[in-house]
């Protein structure tokens, strides 16, 4: 529900991205909102299955390349585009400069939501790999506030799941049922937001006028734990300990160094966030910087302890399936003995 004083009307609203791992949260909270979606693909042939998915939800499609300011320009002006949330990937991040210099041309857009969807790229400062993504991230910010377009920068921090070191897409992979890896001391602390949160409150922020060229940041006091907090909590679901190992400063660095990408980008992050701190060492001031649960105190996000509940009955599932296999594996091959026999 949005609040009258503090929100315009629910607009026209165009996903760059919706296909991808953050973009589908967002898409989701969008059509949620009752806004009229609109989501952009790249190509007709790929992600059909996606689309028509979208497509059954009340999403429609559009089709174009963010970095062909022409199609852009007409695609913003045929379908009134109010709103845009970008949510591409690292891969292509520059290419958002086109269509920032699209929506400035077109100068009916009410608000431009760049990808972010991380840590503030101002103030956090990875080793490379992570800096050159970050140094892309920094370069957008500064071409959407030169031709002066209005923004918000959703700095939602990580997505509610274990910090694995080296995975891209970390909510799709479950916590450890052998060994914790503790990052140094394993004592720095982080915000992990459930990605459905991750959508519902970009969505909030879209159209608060309070917003307006400010970054948000998402801070529930209830999901910022270290790692060594993560794993006792762990621990508490599965009703055992696992043993935990040293993931030093060093190996992180070394990690980060071997530069793989984009493994080596998720080393360099996970040495800012676990050793730097770079979630918690600055405040937020209310002014450029604004907070979550400060702008919707009526809103509880769900909490780490709530994600952790689900991640369990996802592990025990995922155990009872693999046994399924089992079973059904073996009397199979028992059975195509046997048949061959027959046969
Ligand atoms: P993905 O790689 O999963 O998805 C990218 C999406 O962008 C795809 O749908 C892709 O479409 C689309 N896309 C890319 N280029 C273009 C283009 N030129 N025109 C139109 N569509 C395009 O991205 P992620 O979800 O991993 O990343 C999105 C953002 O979220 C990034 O800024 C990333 O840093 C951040 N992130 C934050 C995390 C966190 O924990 N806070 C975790 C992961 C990401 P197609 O289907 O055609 O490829």
């Amino acid at each position: 529900t949005f609040s009258f004083e503090t929100c315009s009307k629910a607009g026209r609203t165009l996903i760059i991205g919706a296909t991808g791992f953050i973009g589908g949260f967002i898409v989701d909270a969008c059509l949620a909102s009752g806004r009229p979606t609109y989501i952009l693909s790249r190509s007709k042939s790929t992600k059909v299955g996606a689309h028509k998915e979208l497509q059954d939800k009340g999403a429609i499609v559009l089709y174009g390349k963010i970095n062909d300011r022409h199609t852009m320009e007409n695609i913003l002006k045929d379908h009134k585009i109010e709103m845009v949330i970008s949510a591409v990937g690292g891969d292509t991040l520059l290419e958002q400069i086109d269509l920032v210099h699209a929506i400035k041309a077109v100068g009916s857009v009410q608000r431009f939501l760049p990808s972010e969807f991380g840590h503030d790229v101002d103030r956090a400062d990875p080793v490379e790999p992570g800096l050159t993504m970050y140094n892309e991230k920094r370069k957008v910010r500064r071409v959407i506030e030169e031709v002066g377009i209005p923004y918000t920068y959703i700095c939602c921090n990580s997505i509610a799941a274990w910090p694995y070191y080296d995975n891209t897409h970390p909510s799709e992979v479950l916590p450890p049922m052998d060994q914790f890896l503790i990052y140094g001391d394993g004592s720095v602390k982080a915000y992990f937001v459930d990605g459905k949160d991750i959508g519902k409150f970009t969505m909030k922020a879209l159209d608060d006028i309070r917003t307006i060229n400010k970054s948000v940041h998402f801070r529930p006091p209830s999901n910022c734990l270290s790692i060594n907090d993560m794993a006792t909590l762990w621990e508490k679901k599965i009703k055992k300990t696992l043993p935990r190992k040293t993931i030093t400063e060093e190996d992180l660095l070394e990690a980060a160094n071997e530069n793989r990408i984009p493994e080596s980008i998720v080393a360099a992050f996970t040495h800012d966030i676990f050793i730097k701190g770079c979630q918690i060492n600055f405040p937020i001031d209310g002014i450029k910087d604004l907070e979550a649960t400060s702008l919707y105190p009526e809103t509880p996000f769900r909490t780490l302890d709530d994600c952790f509940d689900d991640f369990l009955t996802k592990t025990v599932n995922k155990k009872n399936a693999d046994e399924r296999t089992k079973i059904v594996d073996k009397p199979l091959e028992v059975t195509s003995k046997h048949s061959s026999g027959a046969a």
